[in-house]
């Protein structure tokens, strides 16, 4: 039996204590909370206990402006590779597939080394900026960057802290540019 909860939820959004649920589909469970790695609608399964996000089906095409959610999958000198899974649309989050990718070399602004500075594993909010086989897009903007990273040490998520990303395990920052409503839950 599942209960549908019609209630959109973002990358880092908490749904649940780990103690009331189990993360499924498009979830993670972090200091003792379970959140979403997606945009989408959280389902519960209240036999298994188990709570996971769902994306709503619909078929759109990206257009630039377009704002996107996606994780980094890949990420080299030349470029990030971005598995896009949402597209913002009129106030709402559409469900989406397609790669995206960030240039890292090209740019002739100092401070680009920072925007470009989202790692594999992290879920960002990009803005399209060139539409073409894959999408071309970026995180400068003051809406765009990291919504949720992991430590590179010791692989636990980040919490914002002073202004900054904080690994509490590890007791050390790490400079990513992060969107302001940066989702790792505090307990
Ligand atoms: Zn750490």
């Amino acid at each position: 039996m599942k209960e549908n909860l019609e209630k959109f939820v973002l990358p880092g959004d908490k749904l649940s204590t780990a103690e009331e649920y189990v993360p499924g589909k498009n979830t993670v469970e972090t200091n003792g909370l379970v959140i979403s790695l997606v945009p989408g609608i959280p389902e519960k399964n209240e036999r298994e206990l188990i709570i996971s996000v769902k994306f709503p089906k619909t078929k759109i095409r990206a257009v630039i402006g377009d704002i996107v959610y996606g994780q980094v999958t890949r990420s080299d000198s030349r470029q990030t590779i971005v598995s896009i899974a949402g597209l913002g649309r009129e106030g709402k989050i559409v469900d989406y597939q397609a790669e995206g990718y960030i240039r890292n070399m090209n740019d002739d602004r100092r401070d680009d080394r920072f925007f470009q500075s989202a790692r594999i594993g992290d879920i960002i909010r990009a803005k399209v900026i060139r539409v073409g086989q894959n999408l071309e897009l970026t995180m400068h903007g003051n809406n765009l960057g990291v919504l949720l990273t992991r430590c590179g040490k010791c692989r636990n998520y980040l919490v914002l802290k002073d202004g900054k990303l904080y690994c509490e395990n590890c007791q050390r920052t790490e400079a990513r540019k992060f969107a302001p409503d940066y989702g790792t839950p505090v307990p």
